[in-house]
Protein backbone atom coordinates (compact mmCIF):
# COMPACT_ATOMS: atom_id res chain seq x y z
CA UNK A 1 0.00 0.00 0.00
CA UNK A 2 1.12 3.52 -0.51
CA UNK A 3 2.70 5.29 2.83
CA UNK A 4 0.29 7.81 3.92
CA UNK A 5 1.80 10.97 4.79
CA UNK A 6 0.62 13.30 8.02
CA UNK A 7 -2.08 15.35 6.53
CA UNK A 8 -1.96 18.88 7.64
CA UNK A 9 -4.56 20.34 5.00
CA UNK A 10 -6.84 22.77 6.25
CA UNK A 11 -9.98 21.10 3.92
CA UNK A 12 -10.48 18.76 2.42
CA UNK A 13 -8.49 17.16 5.67
CA UNK A 14 -7.34 14.14 6.85
CA UNK A 15 -10.02 11.18 7.63
CA UNK A 16 -9.53 8.61 9.92
CA UNK A 17 -7.82 5.50 8.59
CA UNK A 18 -10.36 3.15 9.21
CA UNK A 19 -12.76 4.75 7.83
CA UNK A 20 -10.51 5.00 4.68
CA UNK A 21 -10.13 1.30 5.16
CA UNK A 22 -13.65 0.74 5.36
CA UNK A 23 -14.63 2.60 2.45
CA UNK A 24 -12.15 0.68 0.01
CA UNK A 25 -13.13 -2.49 1.61
CA UNK A 26 -16.73 -1.72 0.76
CA UNK A 27 -16.52 0.33 -2.66
CA UNK A 28 -17.12 -2.06 -5.08
CA UNK A 29 -20.13 -3.45 -3.01
CA UNK A 30 -21.66 -2.44 0.45
CA UNK A 31 -22.07 -5.62 2.02
CA UNK A 32 -25.90 -5.91 1.61
CA UNK A 33 -26.94 -4.21 -1.29
CA UNK A 34 -24.91 -6.04 -3.73
CA UNK A 35 -23.52 -2.49 -5.44
CA UNK A 36 -21.58 0.42 -4.73
CA UNK A 37 -22.35 3.40 -2.61
CA UNK A 38 -21.75 5.35 -5.73
CA UNK A 39 -24.19 2.99 -7.63
CA UNK A 40 -27.25 3.22 -5.44
CA UNK A 41 -30.54 5.15 -5.72
CA UNK A 42 -30.68 8.03 -3.34
CA UNK A 43 -33.64 6.64 -2.93
CA UNK A 44 -33.28 3.16 -2.00
CA UNK A 45 -33.58 1.55 1.03
CA UNK A 46 -30.18 0.95 1.22
CA UNK A 47 -29.14 4.62 1.04
CA UNK A 48 -32.27 5.58 3.61
CA UNK A 49 -30.61 3.96 6.09
CA UNK A 50 -27.15 5.38 5.44
CA UNK A 51 -29.23 8.45 6.04
CA UNK A 52 -30.59 7.77 9.11
CA UNK A 53 -28.09 6.25 10.31
CA UNK A 54 -25.84 9.58 9.22
CA UNK A 55 -28.14 11.88 11.25
CA UNK A 56 -29.22 9.69 14.46
CA UNK A 57 -25.27 9.73 14.70
CA UNK A 58 -25.14 13.49 14.96
CA UNK A 59 -28.27 13.40 17.28
CA UNK A 60 -26.47 10.87 19.49
CA UNK A 61 -23.09 12.91 19.63
CA UNK A 62 -24.48 16.55 20.00
CA UNK A 63 -27.47 15.66 21.83
CA UNK A 64 -29.82 17.16 19.41
CA UNK A 65 -33.11 18.14 20.90
CA UNK A 66 -36.14 16.70 19.09
CA UNK A 67 -37.07 20.66 18.19
CA UNK A 68 -34.44 20.86 16.04
CA UNK A 69 -33.92 19.68 11.97
CA UNK A 70 -30.72 18.03 10.91
CA UNK A 71 -30.66 18.72 7.04
CA UNK A 72 -27.64 17.42 4.70
CA UNK A 73 -27.24 19.69 1.59
CA UNK A 74 -25.31 20.93 -1.36
CA UNK A 75 -23.05 24.01 -2.09
CA UNK A 76 -20.75 23.81 0.69
CA UNK A 77 -20.77 26.71 3.45
CA UNK A 78 -20.90 29.61 0.82
CA UNK A 79 -24.28 28.31 -0.10
CA UNK A 80 -25.32 28.68 3.60
CA UNK A 81 -23.91 32.31 3.47
CA UNK A 82 -26.74 33.31 1.27
CA UNK A 83 -29.56 30.78 2.08
CA UNK A 84 -28.92 32.10 5.77
CA UNK A 85 -30.14 35.39 4.81
CA UNK A 86 -32.47 34.50 2.36
CA UNK A 87 -34.42 32.35 4.74
CA UNK A 88 -34.25 33.96 8.36
CA UNK A 89 -34.17 37.98 7.44
CA UNK A 90 -37.69 37.61 5.74
CA UNK A 91 -39.45 40.09 7.05
CA UNK A 92 -37.50 42.65 6.32
CA UNK A 93 -34.76 43.39 9.75
CA UNK A 94 -31.42 43.28 9.70
CA UNK A 95 -29.01 40.75 10.92
CA UNK A 96 -26.23 41.18 12.78
CA UNK A 97 -22.64 39.82 12.40
CA UNK A 98 -19.32 39.31 14.58
CA UNK A 99 -16.50 39.45 12.33
CA UNK A 100 -13.39 37.55 13.32
CA UNK A 101 -11.18 37.05 10.82
CA UNK A 102 -11.49 36.02 6.54
CA UNK A 103 -14.98 33.68 7.01
CA UNK A 104 -16.98 35.92 9.05
CA UNK A 105 -16.49 38.61 6.75
CA UNK A 106 -17.59 36.84 3.33
CA UNK A 107 -20.71 35.95 5.21
CA UNK A 108 -21.34 38.87 5.90
CA UNK A 109 -20.24 40.30 3.08
CA UNK A 110 -22.93 37.71 1.38
CA UNK A 111 -25.72 39.00 3.39
CA UNK A 112 -25.85 42.34 2.00
CA UNK A 113 -26.99 40.92 -0.96
CA UNK A 114 -31.00 41.45 -0.53
CA UNK A 115 -30.77 42.97 3.05
CA UNK A 116 -29.13 44.82 5.63
CA UNK A 117 -26.53 43.68 7.97
CA UNK A 118 -25.39 45.34 11.07
CA UNK A 119 -21.44 44.42 12.08
CA UNK A 120 -21.89 43.57 15.81
CA UNK A 121 -17.80 43.65 16.28
CA UNK A 122 -14.83 43.50 14.16
CA UNK A 123 -11.40 42.26 14.73
CA UNK A 124 -9.61 44.39 11.83
CA UNK A 125 -7.76 46.36 14.33
CA UNK A 126 -5.11 43.30 15.87
CA UNK A 127 -5.72 41.60 12.30
CA UNK A 128 -7.89 39.22 13.36
CA UNK A 129 -6.17 37.61 16.54
CA UNK A 130 -8.56 38.86 19.05
CA UNK A 131 -11.85 37.62 19.61
CA UNK A 132 -14.66 39.72 21.81
CA UNK A 133 -15.90 39.65 25.00
CA UNK A 134 -19.71 39.77 25.62
CA UNK A 135 -19.61 43.04 26.79
CA UNK A 136 -17.73 44.00 23.76
CA UNK A 137 -20.70 43.02 21.38
CA UNK A 138 -22.65 46.25 19.85
CA UNK A 139 -25.88 44.22 19.51
CA UNK A 140 -29.16 45.04 17.50
CA UNK A 141 -31.80 43.25 19.98
CA UNK A 142 -34.44 43.81 16.84
CA UNK A 143 -31.51 41.62 14.47
CA UNK A 144 -33.34 38.50 12.83
CA UNK A 145 -30.34 36.48 13.46
CA UNK A 146 -26.93 36.57 15.42
CA UNK A 147 -24.02 34.96 13.26
CA UNK A 148 -20.35 34.09 14.40
CA UNK A 149 -17.92 31.92 13.14
CA UNK A 150 -17.07 29.26 16.48
CA UNK A 151 -13.63 28.71 14.38
CA UNK A 152 -11.61 30.80 12.16
CA UNK A 153 -9.82 28.33 9.90
CA UNK A 154 -7.68 31.29 8.43
CA UNK A 155 -6.51 33.02 11.19
CA UNK A 156 -6.82 30.10 14.29
CA UNK A 157 -8.95 31.80 16.55
CA UNK A 158 -11.92 29.97 18.02
CA UNK A 159 -14.57 30.35 20.23
CA UNK A 160 -14.10 28.49 23.63
CA UNK A 161 -18.05 29.36 24.56
CA UNK A 162 -20.99 30.66 22.58
CA UNK A 163 -21.23 34.65 22.58
CA UNK A 164 -23.99 35.75 24.74
CA UNK A 165 -26.54 37.27 22.08
CA UNK A 166 -29.55 37.62 23.99
CA UNK A 167 -33.07 36.63 22.68
CA UNK A 168 -31.63 36.63 18.87
CA UNK A 169 -31.54 33.39 17.11
CA UNK A 170 -27.46 32.36 17.20
CA UNK A 171 -26.30 31.29 14.30
CA UNK A 172 -22.77 29.52 13.72
CA UNK A 173 -20.59 28.81 10.89
CA UNK A 174 -18.87 25.58 12.51
CA UNK A 175 -17.22 24.64 9.48
CA UNK A 176 -14.19 23.80 10.80
CA UNK A 177 -14.48 22.76 14.27
CA UNK A 178 -17.69 20.53 13.96
CA UNK A 179 -17.74 17.77 16.02
CA UNK A 180 -14.56 18.59 18.42
CA UNK A 181 -16.44 18.97 21.24
CA UNK A 182 -20.01 19.00 22.59
CA UNK A 183 -22.03 22.12 22.09
CA UNK A 184 -25.04 23.64 24.32
CA UNK A 185 -27.74 22.89 20.98
CA UNK A 186 -30.10 24.35 22.56
CA UNK A 187 -28.25 27.61 22.67
CA UNK A 188 -28.75 27.83 18.62
CA UNK A 189 -31.28 29.04 16.17
CA UNK A 190 -28.81 27.34 13.82
CA UNK A 191 -25.17 26.02 13.04
CA UNK A 192 -23.55 24.96 9.75
CA UNK A 193 -20.66 23.28 9.09
CA UNK A 194 -19.34 21.87 5.30
CA UNK A 195 -18.22 18.11 6.12
CA UNK A 196 -14.55 18.37 4.04
CA UNK A 197 -12.88 20.35 7.11
CA UNK A 198 -13.91 17.93 10.32
CA UNK A 199 -16.46 15.18 9.42
CA UNK A 200 -16.25 14.23 6.35
CA UNK A 201 -15.50 13.92 2.60
CA UNK A 202 -16.34 17.75 -0.10
CA UNK A 203 -20.01 17.66 -1.34
CA UNK A 204 -22.50 17.82 1.76
CA UNK A 205 -23.01 20.22 4.30
CA UNK A 206 -25.19 19.71 7.62
CA UNK A 207 -27.18 22.51 8.72
CA UNK A 208 -29.25 21.71 12.44
CA UNK A 209 -32.04 24.11 12.73
CA UNK A 210 -34.50 24.42 15.23
CA UNK A 211 -38.06 23.69 13.52
CA UNK A 212 -39.54 27.15 14.42
CA UNK A 213 -36.99 29.27 12.11
CA UNK A 214 -38.70 27.14 9.25
CA UNK A 215 -41.38 29.21 9.27
CA UNK A 216 -39.71 32.11 8.36
CA UNK A 217 -38.40 30.45 4.88
CA UNK A 218 -41.19 32.29 2.37
CA UNK A 219 -42.81 30.17 -0.06
CA UNK A 220 -41.25 32.01 -3.51
CA UNK A 221 -37.91 31.23 -2.49
CA UNK A 222 -36.04 28.80 -5.30
CA UNK A 223 -36.79 25.56 -3.92
CA UNK A 224 -33.82 24.18 -3.28
CA UNK A 225 -32.57 27.37 -1.19
CA UNK A 226 -35.75 27.36 0.97
CA UNK A 227 -34.92 25.25 4.54
CA UNK A 228 -38.23 23.86 5.20
CA UNK A 229 -38.58 22.14 1.67
CA UNK A 230 -35.58 20.26 2.32
CA UNK A 231 -36.60 19.69 6.05
CA UNK A 232 -40.10 18.25 4.81
CA UNK A 233 -38.20 15.68 2.11
CA UNK A 234 -35.83 14.50 4.66
CA UNK A 235 -33.06 15.86 3.07
CA UNK A 236 -34.04 13.84 0.10
CA UNK A 237 -35.78 16.86 -2.13
CA UNK A 238 -32.90 15.86 -5.22
CA UNK A 239 -30.46 13.63 -5.44
CA UNK A 240 -28.43 13.88 -2.45
CA UNK A 241 -24.96 13.33 -2.34
CA UNK A 242 -24.87 9.87 -1.07
CA UNK A 243 -21.04 9.35 -1.39
CA UNK A 244 -20.15 12.34 1.12
CA UNK A 245 -22.97 11.23 3.39
CA UNK A 246 -22.10 7.71 3.79
CA UNK A 247 -18.85 8.32 4.55
CA UNK A 248 -20.15 11.35 7.23
CA UNK A 249 -22.07 8.41 8.83
CA UNK A 250 -18.79 6.48 8.94
CA UNK A 251 -16.90 9.56 10.64
CA UNK A 252 -19.74 9.20 13.08
CA UNK A 253 -19.82 6.08 13.52
CA UNK A 254 -15.92 5.86 14.47
CA UNK A 255 -16.28 8.92 16.93
CA UNK A 256 -18.89 6.54 18.85
CA UNK A 257 -17.60 3.81 18.87
CA UNK A 258 -13.52 4.20 18.55
CA UNK A 259 -13.09 7.64 20.01
CA UNK A 260 -15.65 7.01 22.48
CA UNK A 261 -18.07 10.33 22.11
CA UNK A 262 -17.35 13.67 21.51
CA UNK A 263 -16.09 14.92 25.70
CA UNK A 264 -13.13 12.34 24.89
CA UNK A 265 -12.50 13.73 21.65
CA UNK A 266 -12.10 17.27 22.91
CA UNK A 267 -9.88 16.13 25.34
CA UNK A 268 -7.47 14.77 22.76
CA UNK A 269 -8.02 17.58 20.67
CA UNK A 270 -6.65 19.55 23.47
CA UNK A 271 -3.97 17.50 24.46
CA UNK A 272 -2.63 17.65 20.79
CA UNK A 273 -3.24 21.71 20.62
CA UNK A 274 -1.43 22.21 23.87
CA UNK A 275 1.73 20.16 22.47
CA UNK A 276 2.32 22.03 19.07
CA UNK A 277 1.70 25.60 21.26
CA UNK A 278 3.90 24.78 23.83
CA UNK A 279 6.45 24.26 21.32
CA UNK A 280 6.26 27.62 19.81
CA UNK A 281 6.19 29.12 23.40
CA UNK A 282 9.14 27.12 24.21
CA UNK A 283 10.88 28.84 20.96
CA UNK A 284 12.05 31.92 21.96
CA UNK A 285 10.17 34.01 19.85
CA UNK A 286 11.62 31.54 16.60
CA UNK A 287 7.91 30.36 16.23
CA UNK A 288 5.47 33.19 16.70
CA UNK A 289 1.58 32.26 17.03
CA UNK A 290 -0.96 34.86 15.36
CA UNK A 291 -3.70 34.51 17.81
CA UNK A 292 -3.53 35.58 21.21
CA UNK A 293 -3.60 32.71 23.66
CA UNK A 294 -6.92 33.13 25.21
CA UNK A 295 -8.38 32.56 21.77
CA UNK A 296 -5.71 29.55 19.94
CA UNK A 297 -7.58 27.38 18.27
CA UNK A 298 -7.49 23.96 18.90
CA UNK A 299 -8.31 23.06 15.04
CA UNK A 300 -5.70 25.24 12.73
CA UNK A 301 -2.39 26.36 15.02
CA UNK A 302 -1.36 29.61 12.89
CA UNK A 303 2.31 30.56 13.43
CA UNK A 304 4.78 32.82 12.02
CA UNK A 305 8.71 31.95 10.96
CA UNK A 306 11.36 35.10 11.20
CA UNK A 307 11.26 35.36 7.94
CA UNK A 308 9.73 33.95 4.19
CA UNK A 309 12.96 32.20 3.31
CA UNK A 310 12.72 30.02 6.39
CA UNK A 311 9.37 29.27 6.25
CA UNK A 312 9.76 28.11 2.63
CA UNK A 313 12.72 26.40 3.86
CA UNK A 314 10.38 24.92 6.91
CA UNK A 315 7.17 23.60 4.29
CA UNK A 316 9.99 21.90 2.46
CA UNK A 317 11.73 20.05 5.11
CA UNK A 318 8.74 19.15 6.70
CA UNK A 319 7.27 17.29 3.60
CA UNK A 320 10.75 15.76 3.26
CA UNK A 321 9.47 14.05 6.69
CA UNK A 322 6.22 12.88 5.45
CA UNK A 323 4.17 16.15 6.85
CA UNK A 324 2.76 17.90 4.28
CA UNK A 325 0.30 20.63 3.44
CA UNK A 326 1.65 22.98 6.19
CA UNK A 327 1.80 26.45 4.15
CA UNK A 328 -0.25 28.99 5.79
CA UNK A 329 -3.14 30.55 3.59
CA UNK A 330 -2.37 32.92 1.01
CA UNK A 331 -4.03 36.00 2.69
CA UNK A 332 -1.68 35.26 5.77
CA UNK A 333 0.85 33.51 5.42
CA UNK A 334 2.92 31.55 7.43
CA UNK A 335 2.38 28.11 8.93
CA UNK A 336 -0.60 26.38 9.10
CA UNK A 337 -1.11 23.16 11.12
CA UNK A 338 -4.53 22.09 10.91
CA UNK A 339 -4.84 19.30 13.79
CA UNK A 340 -8.17 18.13 13.38
CA UNK A 341 -10.10 15.28 15.14
CA UNK A 342 -8.50 12.82 12.96
CA UNK A 343 -4.77 13.97 13.20
CA UNK A 344 -3.55 11.00 15.16
CA UNK A 345 -1.37 12.12 18.11
CA UNK A 346 1.35 10.19 16.37
CA UNK A 347 1.15 13.13 13.79
CA UNK A 348 1.29 15.67 16.24
CA UNK A 349 4.09 14.85 17.91
CA UNK A 350 6.16 14.17 15.20
CA UNK A 351 5.49 17.95 14.07
CA UNK A 352 6.46 18.93 17.67
CA UNK A 353 9.64 17.13 17.16
CA UNK A 354 10.37 18.64 13.13
CA UNK A 355 9.44 21.42 15.11
CA UNK A 356 11.97 21.45 17.87
CA UNK A 357 14.57 20.17 15.31
CA UNK A 358 13.82 22.95 12.97
CA UNK A 359 14.45 25.62 14.72
CA UNK A 360 17.26 24.40 17.05
CA UNK A 361 19.05 24.21 13.35
CA UNK A 362 17.97 27.43 12.20
CA UNK A 363 17.71 29.69 15.34
CA UNK A 364 21.04 31.27 14.44
C1 LIG B 1 -13.95 26.07 4.57
C2 LIG B 1 -14.82 27.04 5.25
C3 LIG B 1 -15.92 27.63 4.60
C4 LIG B 1 -16.22 27.40 3.14
O1 LIG B 1 -16.71 26.14 2.90
P1 LIG B 1 -17.07 25.66 1.42
O2 LIG B 1 -17.63 24.29 1.64
O3 LIG B 1 -15.82 25.69 0.60
O4 LIG B 1 -18.09 26.60 0.87
C5 LIG B 1 -16.72 28.50 5.32
N1 LIG B 1 -16.47 28.77 6.61
C6 LIG B 1 -15.42 28.23 7.27
C7 LIG B 1 -15.20 28.57 8.71
C8 LIG B 1 -14.57 27.35 6.61
O5 LIG B 1 -13.52 26.82 7.26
Amino acid sequence: MTQRAYNFSAGPAVLPEPVLAEVGRDLLALPNAKASILEISHRSPTFKEILAAAQANLRQLLSIPDNYEVLFLQGGSRLQFSMIPMNLRADGRSADYILTGSWSKISQKEAQTGGDTHVAWDGSDTNYSALPSNTDLRLDTDAAYAHFTSNETIHGVQFATEPDVGGVPLVCDASSDFLHKPLPIERYGLLYACAQKNAGPAGVTIVIIRKDLLERSRDDLPSYLNYRVHAEAGSLMNTAPTFAIYVVRLVTDWLINEIGGLEKMHSQNRSKAKMVYDVIEASDNFYVGHAQPECRSLMNVVFRLPNEELTEKFVSEAAEQDLVSLGGHRSVGGIRASIYNAMPVAGVAKLCDFMTQFRDANCG
